[in-house]
This record gives structure tokens, sequence and C-alpha cells, in this order.
């Protein structure tokens, strides 16, 4: 199997050998806050305001012993034939032998699943959420739940999510910071295609009516991806329209119980097939319930999208115009094959940025749009990435903006096990960050896993650099321990 080298990470590895000693706290000057603000995003500034090099600092609230074992896991995720051997396991039969598969489920219980879960249920997720808590870490509980494909299904899936919202209640006071959801678990997948080719059609042809539709945000933009809607779709039946207002009514109640407990929600992005119909779910709940400077409601951007800057700046200012505060959490995006694939095979080209460069510029664009809404006070956003260029930039900017460290409509978030040296460089700047936590069992989070997995191959993989600070800090531990007995001896001597 080729490693495929992310000419990121081999920018940040170039960094990390070339400029070590520049990780170092230092307050952003006068003109460095002039720099940044409004202004296009441009190379990271030098002067940094997370500082990576001191790990003794970095990992403060880590045992040697968690450390050895991250490193462990991490390692493993990096070598490609324990990868390829993983994933062909698990989608083999022999996974279906029942007792090859308690086996495997066990082991991979103790090592993969111990990294990137929380637990196999509320209570252990819960107790995890609370060791992130004591490091000065918050959580965002996700039960790993399926894509609804009917309405049974999406009323036991909101349960689930509401039984998560209410254990927040025992939990210490904003150790959570959001709660999740996935629209594809409350909605039927079919009913959410067919929405999102009737507003894809409706944007093409405003004559072509809607009249299930509530006036909320704009959705979408002319550079929108429209190949999927390649015929003018047929109106929603009456069960499909009592459907339609069935989720709507599940996400209101999840939004309501979330308004209730000042507990913001973030709403997951997924494919772009169905993506039009989340947001259009998405942006009618934020009209409700982002109002008088609250953000509750938040939808998710997929800056690897060609459409990301456009959508949301239009989303953003009619959101400003009818007083509702928009709330975004930015994402690169995980579909990037998928997506590229189902372009290409309909004879399009990709909705997907041409080159990971502008992926990495399009993300820091719309983090430096939304800080300054957040600046100004007419929007709230979570920067979702394990990438430490955009982490320093944002951080930068905030800094330069002037946006306070304890303004809850800033904060940042990655997914446990990954990119924990860019959590802790945040948390230690002051920054509120988060871990994104999934819990569920075993079985049930083994997609999840082998995405982590996928995600963690190769040398370059996204886990190199927490190796790399993970290393260094644990021979930094070695070596203070011998030089520590060493004096020791000699003063017992
Ligand atoms: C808290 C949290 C919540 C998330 N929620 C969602 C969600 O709701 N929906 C969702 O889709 N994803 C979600 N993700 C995953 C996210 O989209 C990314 O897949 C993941 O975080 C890796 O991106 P990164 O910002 O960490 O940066 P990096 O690791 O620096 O960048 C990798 C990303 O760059 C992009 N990329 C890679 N190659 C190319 C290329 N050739 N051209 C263009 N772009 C390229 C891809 O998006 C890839 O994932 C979430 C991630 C986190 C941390």
């Amino acid at each position: 199997m080729a490693i495929k080298l992310s000419p990121n990470l081999l920018q940040h590895v170039r960094f990390f050998h070339s400029s070590a000693s520049s990780f170092t706290v230092v307050s952003s000057s006068l003109s460095l806050a002039e720099t940044l603000i409004d202004q296009k995003p441009c190379p990271p500034p030098k002067q940094q305001l997370l500082d990576f090099d001191d790990t003794e600092k970095l990992f403060s609230s880590v045992t040697t012993t968690k450390m050895l074992k991250s490193l462990l896991n991490l390692h493993m995720a990096s070598l490609n034939p324990i990868v390829d051997l993983g994933v062909w396991v698990m989608k083999s039969r022999l996974y279906e032998t029942m007792f090859l598969k308690e086996a495997i489920l066990t082991m991979v219980k103790h090592t993969f699943y111990d990294h990137f879960c929380a637990g196999e249920n509320l209570n252990e997720a819960s107790r995890t959420l609370q060791g992130l808590w004591n490091d000065g870490l918050k959580g965002i509980l996700d039960y790993g739940l399926e894509d609804a494909n009917d309405n049974g299904s999406c009323y036991t899936n909101l349960n689930e999510f509401l039984k998560v919202v209410e254990s927040t209640r025992l939990l210490p006071p904003s150790s959570v910071s959001y709660a999740c959801v996935k629209i594809t678990a409350i909605c039927p997948i079919s009913l959410l295609k067919r929405v999102s080719d009737l507003l894809r059609w409706n944007h093409k042809d405003p004559s072509f009516g809607l009249p299930w539709k509530v006036d909320a945000l704009p959705i979408l933009c002319n550079k929108s991806p429209f190949y999927h809607t390649l015929r003018r779709p047929d109106p929603l039946t009456p069960q499909e329209e009592e459907d339609l207002e069935k989720a709507h009514q599940r996400l209101i109640k999840l939004s309501q119980k979330c308004f209730d407990m000042d507990l913001p929600l973030l709403v997951d992005a997924e494919y772009t097939s169905v993506q039009p119909a989340i947001d259009y779910f998405t942006y009618s709940a934020m009209t409700k319930f982002n109002k008088n400077g609250k953000a509750i409601v938040y939808g998710t951007v997929q800056a690897y999208l060609r459409d990301a800057k456009e959508r949301i700046t239009q989303a953003t200012e009619a959101a400003e115009k009818m007083g509702v505060t928009i709330g975004y959490k930015l994402v690169r995006g995980a579909y990037l094959s998928t997506e590229s694939q189902v372009a290409s095979s309909l004879g399009y080209a990709s909705p997907i940025h041409g080159s990971i460069q502008e992926t990495h510029a399009c993300y820091d664009d719309c983090t430096s749009f939304m800080l300054e809404k957040v600046y100004k006070g007419s929007a709230a956003v979570c920067l979702a990435t394990h990438n430490l260029d955009s982490g320093r930039w944002a951080a930068a900017k905030a800094q330069a903006l002037g946006i306070g460290k304890g303004n809850d409509k800033l904060q940042f978030a990655q997914l446990k096990g990954m990119a924990e040296g860019l959590s802790f460089g945040l948390r230690n700047a002051g920054f509120q960050v988060s871990k994104y936590l999934p819990y569920g069992p075993v079985d049930m989070v083994i997609p999840y896993l082998l995405r982590r997995a996928e995600e963690n191959r190769g040398m370059l993989s996204a886990s190199t650099l927490d190796r790399q600070f993970m290393r260094k800090e644990i021979k930094r531990r070695v070596k203070a321990a011998i030089v520590g007995s060493e004096s020791h001896k000699m003063e017992t001597a």
C-alpha cells in the first residue's frame, strides 16, 4: 500500500526541524495585531501564542504510563501492514466466527478503542469526560448512532440524544461544551435526499415552488454542486411532507432541550447529496433558538468544499439582518474520496478544492471571517481541527482581535486520541478546548475506529506530530529520572 504524503504534514515536519526554538509563548505585539485584523489569511505569523516546544508543560497532566500507551497505539496505527491486516480481518468472514470475533474485539478494546473512544456506555463516557475536565479540557459526548431509515429508528435515536443531553446535568458545570447530533440519525436518509433535490431545483428555478418550505437562511449558492439533481424532482407526497414535519419536530425537541439547559448543539455535516436538507433543518432551528445574542444551534461547514466560504458568508450576513446569532462548527471535511467518486461517476468536477493547500487556505479564510463576526458579537464558532497551522493561525487572530479566552463563542475541538499536542497547547494558552468523545459498544464503533486507523496510517499521518511530542517528553522524563536518582545517590552517599 503506497503512503500518501500530505504536503501540509511535510510542511509541519520541516517547520519542526528548522525552527523548533520558535515555539515559545510570546504575547502578540501591536504590529501583529495590525497585520491580522481585517486581512485575508496569510502564512501563520512568526510569533507564536501556542507553545509546542516545552513538552514538559504540554503534557504536564499526562502520566508516563498513559503517554507510553498512547505512543504505542499511535505507532501501531501508523504501520501500514497492521492497519491493512486489521481492515482485512474486520471486513472478512473470519470476523463472523464467534470465538475469533470475541478475541478480536477484546484486543481492539484494549488498544485502539481505549485510545479513541470514551467508553462502552454513558457512565464510562462520563467518567472519561470528568478526567478530561480535571486536565482543563471539556468534552462533547457522541453516542455512535447508526443512520436511520424509518421514523421508528428516528424516534429511538432521538431518545438517545435526549438522554445524553439530560445526563450532562450530573456532570461538573461547563465540563460539557456542546451536545451533538447527526440529522441522518433523526431523519430518514431517503427523505434527506428528496428534500435536497427539491432545494437544489428551487435554487436553480425559484418559480419551482416548495409549499412546505419555511424561510430561514440561504442554503445554496451558485458555486454549490447541482449534479445530484439532473432532472426536475417530483414534489413531496403528503406522506413525505408529514415525515418531514416529524423530523423537523424531532430537531426542535432536541434544540429546545439544549436551549433549556443552555447547552449548544452541534449538527454534523455529511455528504453533499444530503447536506442541503441538513442545512435546511439546521437553519430553521437556528432562527428559532439563536436569538438575543445566544448561539444554541450550530451548523457544520466543510472547508474542503469549493462553495464553503460563499455559503457561510451569505448565511451569516442574512442571519445578521434577521438578528439571528449564527453558529458554525468549522471542519475540513471527512468524505473526500466519496465526494470525488460520485462527481466523477456522473461526469462532473469534484466539489472539493483541487489541492489540499486550497482546502487549508479556505479553512483559514473561513476561520478569519467567523472570528471577526465573533468579535462583533454576531456569530459563534467551534474550530474543529487537528491542524497545527490552523490552530496557531486562529489563536493569533483571536488574540489580535481581542476575543476574550472566556468567550464561549470561540472554542476549539479535537477528536479523542487525536492531536493531543494541539489540544494541550491551546489549553495552556488559555483557550477553551473540547475533545469529541465517541462512545458505545466496541463492535458498534468499529467503523469509526477504521476511519481513525486510516487517518493515522503512514509515517507522515495525522498523528506524526503527536508521536514526536510524546517521544520527546518521554525522553525528557527518563533523563530527569536518571539525573534525579544519580543526585539522590550522591546525597545519600
Ligand atoms: C471535533 C470534530 C468534529 C468533526 N465533525 C465533522 C463533521 O461533522 N463532518 C465532517 O465531514 N467532518 C467532521 N470532522 C472531520 C474533519 O472534517 C476532518 O476530516 C479531520 O478533522 C481532518 O482535518 P483537519 O482539519 O484536522 O486537518 P488536516 O489533517 O490538516 O487535513 C486533512 C483534511 O484535508 C482535506 N484534504 C486532504 N487532501 C485533500 C485534497 N487533495 N484536496 C482537498 N482537500 C484535501 C480533507 O478534508 C482531509 O480530511 C470533525 C473533526 C473534528 C475534530
